[in-house]
């Protein structure tokens, strides 16, 4: 069966955890410490999801702020994203909205294939300042995905990928 290639972009606040997720799901694992991504970097994994095999190319991106603009880069040739807070930080979930405006304007679109991922659920429930259904009703309103998950325990990883590439299918079907 032909290998199909997909390429989706990790979007979200500096520190939420977009490196911790994308290198968990591509190495297994999650480098030790704070590392800042520069600019963006590349990751490549061949996964089979649904009795399909796919050549995914993972964009991890720098980080985004509220008043960032969105480098048309983050477009081109992109089938989805994933769109990462941190469940710590009601910051970084205010930030995903505004990206999601950013992205929208940037496809001419009013919906793309996106998961929306609560990351850190493995800290102390005391620095939650994201509810699940705070965030669930976000996801509502996009038709999206939505994960909690912990890049670092390793918890829930995969299925962000699972569910993108989902939502990819779906609307390349639709379209
Ligand atoms: P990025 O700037 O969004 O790429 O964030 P990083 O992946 O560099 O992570 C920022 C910091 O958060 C690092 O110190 C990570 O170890 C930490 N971190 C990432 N994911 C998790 C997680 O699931 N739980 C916890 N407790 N810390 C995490
Ligand atoms: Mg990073």
């Amino acid at each position: 069966m032909a290998l199909k290639a997909r390429k989706v972009v990790v979007l979200g606040y500096p520190g939420v955890g977009k490196s911790a997720v994308t290198t968990q799901y591509v190495e297994g694992q999650v480098p030790p410490g704070y590392s800042v991504t520069v600019a963006h970097a590349n990751y490549r994994k061949t996964v089979h999801v649904r009795g399909q095999d796919y050549d995914l190319e993972i964009l991890d991106t720098a980080g985004q702020y509220e008043t960032s603009n969105l480098d048309p880069v983050y477009g081109l040739g992109v089938d989805g994203y994933i769109f990462v807070f941190s469940i710590n930080s009601h910051a970084s979930f205010n930030t995903i909205k505004t990206i999601n405006e950013k992205v929208l304007n940037l496809w001419g679109t009013s919906t793309v294939p996106v998961v929306l991922v609560g990351n850190k659920v493995d800290l102390d429930q005391q620095f939650r300042q994201v509810s699940p259904e705070e965030a669930r009703e976000q996801s509502m309103k996009w038709g999206c995905p939505f994960v909690e998950c912990s890049a670092t325990k390793n918890l829930n990883v995969e299925v962000i990928f699972d569910k993108l590439i989902e939502q990819i299918e779906k609307s390349s079907s639709a379209g």
